[in-house]
């Protein structure tokens, strides 16, 4: 089952993001945040895929929110987080990088599931 999880900041910027997989997909896709280094932007991409473009521009200087340059502050509770190839992505209601203003006000807060 999936998390629905949405991504807000103070200065306006909100999305609504489907998190993990569904029930007919799961095995297939696990969606995660992404930040797009090139054109600054957030994205869901999938971890089963190698090599994350960007849907925006196309680039692949992109990384996962997990990404400890993305975050300024963990939190304590955890928004979303998943075990994949041994690893556990995680992502809290601590503070990060914002793709529109570029300040670490960035919230992920989980709203429902969905599969
Ligand atoms: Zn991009
Ligand atoms: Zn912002």
């Amino acid at each position: 089952m999936g998390s629905i999880v949405e991504a807000a900041c103070d200065c306006g910027y909100q999305k609504e993001m489907f998190l993990g997989g569904g029930m007919s997909d799961f095995t297939t896709r696990c969606s995660f945040p992404y930040y797009c280094n090139t054109c600054r932007s957030l994205f869901d991409g999938n971890l089963f895929l190698q090599g994350i473009s960007c849907p925006e521009c196309g680039g692949t200087q992109t990384r996962p929110y997990d990404d400890g340059g993305l975050c300024s502050r963990k939190g304590d509770l955890h928004a979303f987080s998943r075990w994949h190839a041994g690893k556990e992505l995680v992502l809290t209601d601590g503070e990060y990088l914002c793709p529109k203003c570029g300040q670490f006000s960035l919230r992920f807060k989980p709203i429902g599931c969905w599969d």
